[in-house]
């Protein structure tokens, strides 16, 4: 199992861990808790093997999280797989209703062609699709796709 969204207050602030120690903590593969030190987690200096000290991973984490939590801007929808906002492919995405003031913006992500949507209420559509040209549900199946079960990360 993959922890999407690693809780950095795991993190003792009194303890040191190994790069096992910390991926069995996150439940997740040691080569990611490699590409964490790769990307800035401070290792504690001189250790062999590699030793993180708690206070820094849970800093890591936190501003790790909070930069992830960019909202989406004009045109964007969030992708789960690239973890931010991205503009949909062709900048083209499918309003589908949920009520009567309430839907999805669902696209393809530009970048990794995942599904990404967001809840949008229908009074701020117009703000949020910024240039991006938007389908009904009617004319979905010239698309000529059908929809995975939906991806429910957006909605945090
Ligand atoms: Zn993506």
């Amino acid at each position: 199992m993959s922890t999407r969204k690693p809780n950095p207050r795991l993190a003792k602030i009194h303890r040191s861990y190994s790069v096992e120690e910390v991926a069995r903590l996150y439940g997740t593969h040691r080569n990611t808790v490699r590409a964490w030190i790769r990307a800035g987690l401070p290792t504690i200096d001189g250790s062999r093997p590699i030793l993180i000290a708690g206070r820094d991973l849970g800093g890591f984490l936190r501003a790790r999280r909070q930069r992830n939590a960019r909202p989406c801007g004009a045109g964007e929808l969030y992708c789960c797989r690239c973890r931010t906002p991205q503009k949909p492919a062709g900048n083209r995405a499918v309003y589908e209703p949920m009520n009567a003031t309430t839907g999805n913006l669902v696209g393809i992500c530009s970048t990794c062609s995942a599904w990404m949507n967001r809840r949008v209420s229908l009074a701020n559509l117009g703000a949020v699709l910024g240039d991006v040209a938007v389908s009904l549900p009617e004319a979905q199946e010239r698309i000529g796709e059908s929809h995975p079960p939906s991806v429910n990360c957006a909605f945090k």
